[in-house]
């Protein structure tokens, strides 16, 4: 019996990272998921059958429930509040790991040794994403709206970090730990989660979001091998590497190196640092906004956060083909931390049935922009605000952002005055050659759809 199941569970993991590798285009990330999923349940159910288990009760009651809840907000969950929900549940994994911890320390098995550590770290680890989930969860839901940092805030994160190490020693290596020393571990470890994560906000969040995920692979990984269950050893390293190479992806994109985000984050004090910006916004109909465009041999079209909350893109895919069938050339521009999660736009965009060789990435697309005749902004903002490239003194200098203000017309279709996530005041805006269309993103595009209609080649 043990032979077959160390077997499944060696088929669970390569179903793992064969799903991991399909979900890398957006062609097959479908699949990947669907794979993924099937495995996951698969791994459930052959760790159910493993021979010494007990409590198919409690475990039984405690999957219906889970798997309900998970299965109900999945459905209902609409997909701008998708990055908050991702924060939670990267929080019910992590606390999951460091439960584990909890109880294997509570049973008194863990004791020297390379498990023992391994467990300690995960625990420890497992605590620090958890609560630093929550946080994010939080801010991302609008619970927390202020980002607070505490006076010495990084000598109190070494301090903290330092004394659930100490802890964490004299757990591994002292004789079998008093409860008083594993609840002060994991009060310390959930208090440095909560304080490394509170003060960052602004743009750094899905950096965050992401180191978090990477953090509860690990733990996970390390208490899978404290289980002795290659499956969760696995997933957890998956999750682990996978969540890195996210975070540094996305830390490059937003030329942020990793210590700074946790170590000087932007916060809301700072969101409102940067230069005065000078001139005024000029407003333009939908009319002529319609007439630029179709009379435009080469529109770009950069969708941001705020056609996601429209859900505007099949009108702004309608758009798009409409001006084709003009004779005008249009592609998307995607800047890697448009909207609020990693691939927001992409998944939007392969919703609408835009085609991928329409859709290019900041890198492939960014030399074009002065060829444009005219670049439509659809509710984005911090990814196309210039003050990254011009002023030292913006929170978000040095992102990368889409050089759309280098294009011969800017259109920027948004509701009012609302700034972007990162709460800073956008000098595209003020350009001369940039035109306000307002309004929300759907109706607005619907009426432009209406007037190119109404035009006369
Ligand atoms: P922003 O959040 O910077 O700006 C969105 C804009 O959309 C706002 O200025 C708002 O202006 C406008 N808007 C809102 N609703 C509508 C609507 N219904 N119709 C038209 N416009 C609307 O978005 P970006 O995509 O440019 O930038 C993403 C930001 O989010 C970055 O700062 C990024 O770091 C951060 N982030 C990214 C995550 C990711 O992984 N992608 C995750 C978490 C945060 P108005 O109110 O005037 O309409």
């Amino acid at each position: 019996m043990s032979d077959v199941i160390q077997l499944a569970y060696f088929a669970v993991a390569v179903v793992f990272i064969l799903g991991l590798k399909a979900m890398s285009s957006p062609v097959s990330a479908r699949k990947g998921i669907v794979w993924a999923g099937y495995a996951m349940v698969a791994a459930t159910l052959i760790t159910l059958l493993k021979p010494g288990m007990e409590n198919y009760g409690l475990m039984i009651t405690a999957i219906v429930l889970g798997g309900a809840v998970a299965w109900w907000s999945g459905k209902v969950v609409k997909m701008t509040d998708m990055p908050q929900m991702v924060a939670i549940y990267n929080g019910m994994g992590s606390g999951a790991a460091a439960a584990i911890a909890a109880l294997e320390f509570a049973r008194g098995s863990m004791h020297g040794g390379f498990a023992a550590t391994l467990a300690v770290l995960g625990a420890l680890i497992g605590s620090v994403a958890f609560s630093g989930s929550c946080i994010a969860f939080a801010k991302l839901q609008g619970i927390m709206t202020k980002a607070w940092r505490l006076p010495a805030q990084n000598v109190v994160n070494v301090a903290l970090a330092g004394i659930a190490l100490v802890l964490g020693g004299a757990i591994i290596f002292g004789s079998t730990p008093a409860s008083e020393m594993v609840i002060a571990f994991f009060v310390v470890a959930l208090a440095l989660g909560a304080i490394l994560t509170s003060p960052i906000g602004g743009a750094d969040m899905p950096v965050v979001i992401s180191l978090l995920n990477a953090f509860t692979g690990l733990a996970v990984g390390f208490e899978g091998y404290v289980l002795g269950n290659p499956a969760l050893i696995v997933a957890g390293i998956v999750v682990g590497a996978s969540g890195t190479l996210l975070t540094q992806l996305m830390a490059k994109a937003m030329n942020r190196p990793i210590k700074n985000i946790i170590f000087t984050p932007i916060t809301g004090a700072a969101a409102g640092g940067g230069e005065a910006i000078g001139g005024s916004m000029k407003e333009l109909s939908a009319l002529d906004g319609a007439s630029v465009m179709r009379y435009a041999s080469k529109v770009i079209i950069v969708p941001g956060y705020g056609m996601a909350v429209a859900g505007a893109q099949h009108k702004v895919w309608e758009m798009a083909q409409l001006l084709e069938e003009g004779g005008v050339e249009v592609v998307f521009a995607i800047h890697p931390v448009a909207g609020r999660m990693p691939g927001h736009m992409n998944v939007l965009l392969a919703e609408a049935g835009v085609p991928y060789d329409k859709i290019f990435d900041l890198e492939e697309i960014n030399a074009d922009f002065p060829q444009a005749d005219v670049a439509l902004v659809i509710g984005a903002n911090d990814v196309v605000n210039p003050v990254a490239r011009t002023d030292k003194s913006s929170p978000i200098y040095g992102m990368p952002i889409l050089n759309v203000d280098m294009a011969q017309n800017v259109i920027v279709v948004k509701r009012g005055q609302g700034a972007g996530y990162s709460g800073i005041e956008n000098a595209l805006f003020f350009k001369d050659n940039c035109r306000m269309l307002y309004g929300s993103a759907q109706q607005i595009i619907g009426e432009v759809i209406t007037h190119v209609k109404a035009l006369e080649v």
